[in-house]
């Protein structure tokens, strides 16, 4: 099973290990190969910035930094609990995620 399919951009997911555990952010990015997704508001760093002329963000920026996939869950849209993901099939062989905690489809 690959990353990309169980965790999508734009998913709703909480932190459940780690520095930012119980966090919750929408999903940025997926990086399927390295199994880390990177979410907002998520596992920030302080990035030092030198001054140049032509950079508005001079200074400190905070940015996020990917985090490893199975540090994150799923959050329900429907009971809103982070979840783990399942697969079904609908009739016409298209393949939906659905919620392990209330078996309501995803997507
Ligand atoms: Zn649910």
């Amino acid at each position: 099973m690959t990353v990309g399919l169980k965790i999508r951009r734009e998913d709703m997911v909480v932190v459940i290990a780690g520095r930012d555990r119980g966090k919750k952010g929408k999903v940025q990015r997926v990086f399927p190969r390295d199994g880390m997704v990177m979410v907002e508001g998520v596992n920030m760093v302080t990035r030092h910035q030198r001054a140049r002329p032509n950079l508005r963000q001079a200074g400190r920026v905070q940015q996020e930094v990917a985090i490893g996939v199975s540090k994150v869950m799923l959050v329900c849209k429907h009971c809103d609990k982070g979840t783990r993901v399942g697969f079904r099939l609908l009739e016409g062989g298209k393949r939906v995620r659905y919620c392990k905690e209330c078996q309501e489809t995803i997507d």
